[in-house]
């Protein structure tokens, strides 16, 4: 599993010191001009994954926010062992990323607009989404039918935690239940997919969302192509990516990265987001382009808020 911790450095900015070569062009990259550059490729825009403090530091406005539930750790239910005890893999997980579980939650302001924020970390045991993870996003949506403030979940999950088997099964549903009821007190819920959102996250919460943003290239789908074509399957050119995915109105808008901020702030802003005290709203507000769910014959998300 070392691929899993690609994505992580200390500092949480992806950047080492030392260079990098970019999966898209092949070039040699410094880790430090990636960083200063949202580890976008400035060559072919290839979008590096980037860890969730960093997602929240470059999101959030001042790279502030009030954490939420960091303490809470998974109690091995199953006491479950494969080639590793689970608590081993906690703990390793845990040493380096200098988190509790694979899920931030927080609540933060992007351009004076207060939201409640959930960020997936790839580098603890891919991402996957356990008992604590989904309580954490449980809880943020819980928060924001409190307050009446939007969710904002970025993902980055290779699925399920399967060291928590059918326990990690039935959380899918628990976040959804959580989800429907935003849904029914017409809160806002945005999601952000990032390279990769797959399994049973990609097959719940990643796609429940009112809009869903797609960061460019990200792998998004429930299984992967390999294993599509053990079992005799032909999985299309692009497959399961953002831009296909925009293209068959599963996403409403794949958006660069170093547009994202600007991007959530108008869309934000649309959605009725309330403001926070030192930022005023300013300016008019804008309507956002959302343009993939109007091209596989559904109506635009937005549309569906508003009705
Ligand atoms: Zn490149």
């Amino acid at each position: 599993m070392a691929w899993f911790n690609k994505a992580v450095s200390a500092d949480h900015t992806g950047a080492s010191g030392l260079w990098a070569t970019c999966p898209g062009c092949s070039r040699s990259l410094r880790d430090r001009d990636l960083a200063t550059n949202l580890r976008v490729c400035p060559s072919c825009r290839h979008h590096l994954r980037l860890d969730g403090v960093a997602r929240l530091r470059t999101l959030l406005d001042d790279g502030r926010w009030t954490e939420h539930d960091a303490g809470l750790t998974s109690t091995d239910p199953l006491k479950f062992t494969d080639r590793t005890p689970y608590p081993s893999r906690l703990e390793a997980a845990a040493a380096t990323t200098g988190l509790r579980d694979a899920v931030i939650t927080a609540t933060g302001a992007i351009n004076g607009l207060i939201v409640e924020a959930a960020a997936m970390e790839f580098g603890f045991i891919g991402g996957s989404l356990g008992v604590v993870g989904a309580e954490k996003i449980t809880r943020a949506a819980e928060r924001a039918l409190q307050h009446r403030r939007p969710l904002l979940v970025i993902c980055a999950s290779s699925g399920a935690r399967m060291m928590e088997g059918t326990l990690s099964l039935v959380q899918m549903a628990k976040v959804s239940a959580a989800l429907g009821r935003l849904d029914r007190a017409r809160v806002p819920y945005v999601t952000v997919l990032t390279d990769p959102t797959t399994g049973a996250v990609a097959a719940s919460l990643a796609m429940l969302a009112d809009v869903t943003i797609a960061e460019p290239g990200a792998r998004i789908g429930f299984v992967r192509p390999q294993v599509i074509e053990r079992n005799g399957g032909h999985p299309p050119r692009g497959f399961q990516r953002s831009e296909s995915l925009l293209e068959h109105g599963m996403v409403d808008m794949v958006v660069d990265r170093r547009e994202l901020t600007s991007t959530l702030a108008r869309l934000l802003r649309f959605l009725g987001a309330p403001s926070a005290v030192r930022k005023p709203l300013a300016g008019p507000v804008e309507t956002p382009v959302v343009g993939g769910a109007t091209r596989a014959e559904r109506p635009p998300s937005l549309d569906l808020l508003l009705d």
